[in-house]
């Protein structure tokens, strides 16, 4: 439920609430890089770069789920240090996205004059189902225009696929030591990261590591899953057909190394992972009700995080009803204003989100469903897009009612909580 963290070169934008973006070259890093390290040697014909370099082997590692290493043997002809852009990026194709589901990683390498090297890349595949398509680009940066743009005087490109349940991704890819993440020493050694234990259900495909508390439990895991996608589905009247590959993940680091993920749980397309260890357990229906309400809308956050936390056993947001925390919120004058949070794309990346975006959202959500019940606001739920500007006035016209004046209401019923 937290932003992100870039990962080695990579830099990944995971969201709870199923955004996932495999960033290629950001204008800022790669072009302050590219100038420093631009080419001296023009070249003759062809793409720049193909008479300076000779790149003798592309190897890509067992390209399984999470990260993986790209090595490649490459050599600089030229008697003079010569920098190349490498960049590997591609995209899921059948992910129900138009652009797909995507990742991309780059850097600039630097060879000495006539050095021959093997270089190491890291490079991340987002866990997910379907054919990925992805390349190997090598630049010769020049330096005015940015090697994104610029032809590569090498790409190899390359076609994978990972079925349900995968097991490719129980081939973990050990890391090189030039790379140094606190978080990732305990795995330093891929080994240390056993093959998955997959276990299917009729929703779910989930994904444990041996000996772990998920696996320890998972029989009792799989059954509550089921009824709560049951629940979840008959409230939002929908069918989740696609079978939903569960990630349970006994600590932040495995998390962090196969998803990318920093945070408790995140969920996208069909995909959920979750830390389950004693001291963290989530609750069973909060990233379920992303899945599934992502058949019924993409609202703003406050419908979206506001649902998924009101679906929460008892209505309970870190143990307290939700209600309960908004009254104290209103009491000690920290409501957000409603016509601020229907704008927000998001919640979770504000430091107190957590003590009151997500709360007050799951309250207002409440009252909705309680006062102009539970039809009408799947209609609102479906009715409003995420980051449009008529959010407020497609409120008034789904509830019959203005915002300002059922915000008013809310914090009334709130009074007598
Ligand atoms: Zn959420």
């Amino acid at each position: 439920m937290k932003k992100p963290v870039p990962i080695a070169a990579v830099l990944v934008v995971v969201s709870c609430s199923f955004s996932i973006l495999g960033m290629t070259a950001g204008p800022g890093a790669a072009q302050e890089r590219a100038t420093p390290g631009t080419a001296t040697v023009q070249s003759g014909g062809g793409p720049l770069g193909a008479d300076v370099f000779r790149i003798k082997e592309v190897d890509l590692g067992d390209q399984s789920w999470g990260q993986n290493l790209l090595r490649v043997s490459v050599e600089n002809l030229s008697g003079e240090p010569q920098p190349f852009w490498l960049h590997v990026g591609g995209r899921y194709q059948n992910t129900g996205r138009p652009r797909g589901f995507g990742m991309g990683m780059e850097e600039v390498v630097v060879l000495e004059a006539h050095e021959e090297r093997i270089v190491e890349h890291p490079y991340w595949i987002p866990p997910q189902v379907g054919e990925l398509s992805y390349g190997v680009k090598f630049v010769l940066p020049t330096g005015s225009t940015p090697p994104w743009e610029q032809e590569p005087f090498l790409r190899e490109t390359y076609t994978v696929t990972y079925e349900t349940p995968n097991r490719r991704c129980n081939e973990l890819t050990p890391l090189p030591q030039s790379l140094k993440y606190d978080w990732l020493e305990e795995y330093r050694d891929g080994a240390r990261i056993r093959p998955f234990e997959v276990v299917s259900t009729e929703h779910f495909v989930f994904y444990v590591l041996p000996d772990s508390p998920a696996a320890k439990e998972i029989e009792a895991i799989r059954g509550r899953r089921e009824r709560v996608m049951e629940e979840v589905c008959a409230f939002l009247e929908v069918s989740v057909d696609a079978r939903i590959n569960f990630f349970l993940f006994p600590d932040a680091a495995s998390k962090r190394w196969c998803m990318g993920h920093q945070g408790d749980g995140l969920a996208f397309d069909a995909t959920i992972a979750e830390i389950y260890s004693e001291d963290t357990r989530l609750d069973p229906a909060h990233e379920l009700t992303h899945i599934a309400a992502s058949l019924v809308g993409s609202p703003p956050a406050l419908l979206n995080e506001g649902l998924a936390a009101y679906m929460q056993a008892g209505h309970e947001w870190n143990g307290e009803h939700v209600d309960r925390t908004a009254a104290e919120l209103l009491s000690e004058g920290r409501l957000v204003s409603l016509a601020e949070l229907l704008t927000r794309t998001e919640i979770g990346s504000r430091p107190d989100d957590g003590k009151v975006a997500y709360p007050q959202s799951a309250s207002f959500v409440k009252f909705v469903i309680d006062t102009y019940g539970r039809e009408q606001f799947l209609k609102l739920y479906g009715a409003l897009r995420n980051g449009a500007e008529d959010n407020a006035a497609r409120f008034e016209e789904v509830l019959g009612v203005e915002l300002g004046t059922a915000e008013q209401e809310w914090r009334e019923a709130l009074e007598a909580v």
